[in-house]
């Protein structure tokens, strides 16, 4: 069974450990996730954006796959289906397709004004039907986004706005970006972080762009109130790495090594072994039922 992603995060805030949030691609990526989080009892999140659903075929499918896969797989810790970046309408599909956990990013629209708004109304619409909602303040910096080296910081008080309209957690930038950190990338700020928790209190805050950030840096967050890391490019990069040099070294050539359950096994096993380590860096392996 699903469960929506709140009380996982409060605990973690509580406990002072990370949930890792995975974006998955398809059946046998969120089936790598599920092996990875059974076997270190670490409850965990599953996401998807708009984009990766289109690819999937829809947001039903995705569900279904998450849903059907930790049903079949007899998985035992608490797995949470979210919906990552959804824009207005975005937030509308997955919630019709049984995501039990949206994130509404607001941070695009033309106006702060318009980001509280919609996001009241998805808070009100979400949880109305169990499903926890994660908002965003400011944007998070990216290299698509044309932004260098440093991310933006979020500010504290438009954060205290919106998470007094009941989110369940919340997206801020403390100098984080997505996809792979620049050489001369200026790092987490911790000044930031703590302007936001005095503001906000004990709503779990969310790190996105969780690929690449030295673990200490993301353990010190941890510790100074995130307690949701999104980790996407990171299993991409493990997983292609991993296929590439299984066809570096020749063997994808091999005897029947054509088939896609052996040519894509390799890299299928390094997202296990890599998220299998990012759930003990943040430290929410046995935690399952914390
Ligand atoms: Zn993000």
């Amino acid at each position: 069974m699903l469960v929506n992603a709140t009380a996982m995060l409060q605990a973690a805030v509580k406990g002072h450990y990370g949930i890792a949030a995975f974006n998955t691609n398809d059946l046998e990526w969120t089936r790598s996730i599920l092996l990875a989080a059974e076997e270190l009892q670490a409850p965990v999140i599953i996401q998807c954006t708009a984009g990766a659903a289109s690819w999937q075929q829809g947001f039903k499918v995705v569900k279904d796959v998450v849903e059907d896969l930790v049903d079949y797989m007899n998985i035992t810790v608490p797995v949470a289906m979210h919906l990552d970046h959804g824009s207005y309408e975005d937030c509308f599909k997955a919630i019709d397709a049984g995501f039990t956990s949206i994130m509404y990013d607001g941070s695009h629209e033309p106006t702060f004004e318009m980001n509280l708004e919609r996001t009241a109304e998805i808070v009100k619409l979400c949880h109305g039907k169990g499903i926890s909602v994660e908002a965003e303040v400011g944007g998070i910096g990216g290299v698509e986004d044309g932004v260098a080296s440093s991310g933006e910081l979020a500010d504290p008080d438009e954060c205290k706005a919106i998470a007094d309209l009941g989110v369940d957690f919340l997206a801020c930038g403390i100098g984080n970006i997505h996809g792979l950190y620049p050489d001369d990338w200026a790092g987490l700020s911790m000044d930031r972080l703590a302007e936001i928790k005095a503001k906000t209190g004990d709503l779990p805050l969310v790190l996105h762009g969780g690929t690449g950030i030295p673990t200490a840096m993301v353990q010190e967050a941890i510790d100074n109130g995130i307690a949701k890391i999104n980790v996407n490019t990171d299993l991409q990069v493990a997983m292609a790495k991993a296929t590439w040099d299984f066809v570096d070294s020749g063997e994808a050539k091999k005897g029947k090594n054509y088939d896609p359950r052996k040519l894509l096994k390799p890299g299928f096993d390094a997202i296990v072994a890599r998220a299998k380590e990012l759930i003990v860096d943040f430290g929410c392996d046995g935690k399952g039922w914390a």
